[in-house]
């Protein structure tokens, strides 16, 4: 198989050529430039995540593909096209599970639940962060490889979860920093009521049979709802002049959106009708709603959700209600980048210079009691065997590090128990700090405190 793929098949004799590595496509490298700004984000959302009292759960990147085809549903983008599965090889009977790896996590959440009866005392909040895979067209804001943050209250019937999460969720902006969105919101119904508006709906989309594109019309019958979410614009006639699903609820479905919109204005959440909006997928009742922001462009919608009374059922499981929304964190991220609060993160308070390699077992001595003291420290390592190389290279490095101080380990400072603390930078008040200190070797953590840039309160 390899061989195949990497050899040039001509001749015999002809070089075996290696490919440059690289990654798949659309699945990206999240390198270090980049991941100070997610491991920011995701230390955030855990603190929020904990004021709201929800908890982490996290589940396999393999599940079973029927999983996804009963809870996403069968005519839906996902399980039509975007799935990555595979038969996973034989057991000793001959048998194969047939696998997909997650393209979205409510469906495996829902599993978990069920699986290990989470909600036999009452309903769960939980939430997770992690990658799913969707073999999309890569884009700006479209990957293969890409990664969601979700919360999910589960047993939960009332309008006020769908609210605590949408607060949740615009808490969670203002902590990033971010302000350019906008919260559209529509409300599905029940099942009999989308039955009824479903009638209507065929029948209009039908009269305009000439005016559908090829997808509109091979889901005319069979998922005609998502036509009113296309991303033609030729279609946009069609399906404004649509009938309204609004117009086919009942009075508790609608009661169920009065009470959501009412929390919402008496917090101040702006929000706007989306008569369209549907959602891609087909487990979906009641509230629907993104939050979507003209900053990035065609992918837009950075968070999305809505509840999913039936699906806990739907897949073998004791009826209960539940309410979720994903976040793209790539999207978020990005809209981060443009008007988001993150600062860069700190670089190390203290670069060890290490002159001679037969003291390092003194100095890492000293160098653990001082990371034991909360002191972050860029270690010298030499890159060859034949010496840790020049103390004038190595306070070169120091300086490019953006390390404050030098830990200068040198045969004079420690013949004396000591090692000298070089400041490389002027302090906040631009006074430079007095130009080098000796601080003895065996009581660090005392003077550790002088290196910290931010030390604790
Ligand atoms: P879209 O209409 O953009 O395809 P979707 O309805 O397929 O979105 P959901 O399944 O609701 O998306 O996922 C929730 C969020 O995850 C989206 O709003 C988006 O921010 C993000 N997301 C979905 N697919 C991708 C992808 N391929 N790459 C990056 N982010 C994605
Ligand atoms: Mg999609």
């Amino acid at each position: 198989m390899l061989d195949k793929m990497t050899a040039a098949p001509a001749e015999k004799s002809a070089p075996v050529r290696i490919e440059k590595l690289s990654a798949v496509k659309g699945m990206n490298d999240i390198l270090p430039v980049d991941s100070a700004r997610w491991e920011w984000l995701e230390d955030k959302v855990r603190v929020l995540m904990g004021r709201y009292a929800y908890q982490n759960i996290r589940t396999p990147i393999l599940e079973h593909t029927q999983l996804f085809v009963r809870g996403i549903g069968e005519v839906t983008d996902i399980v039509e096209k975007e799935m990555y599965s595979f038969e996973d090889r034989s057991d000793k009977n001959g048998e194969h599970d047939h696998l997909t790896m997650r393209p979205e996590n409510t469906a495996s959440v829902v599993r978990a639940v069920t699986e290990h009866n989470l909600l036999y005392n009452g309903g769960k909040r939980l939430y997770y962060m992690g990658p799913m895979f969707r073999r999309e067209r890569p884009q700006r804001g479209r990957y293969r490889q890409f990664h969601q943050i979700g919360a999910e209250a589960l047993g939960f019937a009332g309008p006020e979860a769908d609210a605590e999460l949408i607060l949740l969720a615009a808490a969670l902006w203002k902590e990033l920093g971010l302000s350019d969105w906008r919260l559209e919101l529509n409300s599905l119904g029940q099942p009999e009521e989308r039955a009824q508006h479903r009638a209507q709906l065929i029948l209009h989309l039908e009269k305009h049979y000439e005016l559908l594109d090829e997808e509109a019309r091979r889901r005319l019958h069979s998922n005609p709802l998502r036509i009113l979410d296309t991303k033609n614009p030729a279609m946009k006639p069609v399906v404004d002049s649509a009938p309204r699903l609004i117009d086919f609820l009942g009075p508790r479905s609608l009661a169920h959106f009065e009470g959501l919109k009412a929390i919402l204005n008496a917090n101040g959440i702006a929000w706007t009708l989306n008569h369209r909006l549907v959602r891609g997928l087909d487990y979906y009742n009641l509230t629907v709603f993104e939050f979507v922001t003209d900053r990035l462009g065609a992918q837009g919608t950075i968070c999305a959700g809505g509840r999913y009374d039936d699906l806990i059922a739907q897949m073998g499981g004791k009826p209960a209600p539940a309410v979720g929304w994903a976040l793209g964190v790539e999207r978020v991220l990005e809209l981060i980048k443009e008007e988001g609060a993150f600062q860069a993160s700190p670089v190390p308070d203290a670069y060890a210079v290490i002159p001679d390699a037969s003291d390092l077992p003194l100095v890492m001595k000293t160098l653990q009691a001082l990371r034991g003291a909360g002191v972050s420290v860029l270690m010298h390592a030499s890159a060859s065997l034949d010496g840790m190389g020049s103390m004038k290279s190595q306070l070169k490095r120091a300086d490019s590090s953006g390390a404050r101080f030098a830990l200068i380990f040198g045969a004079t400072e420690l013949s004396e128990g000591k090692v000298a603390v070089k400041s490389l930078r002027c302090d906040k008040t631009g006074s430079a700090s007095p130009e080098q200190q000796l601080h003895r070797l065996d009581d660090a953590v005392a003077w550790a405190s002088l290196l910290l840039i931010n030390p604790p309160a």
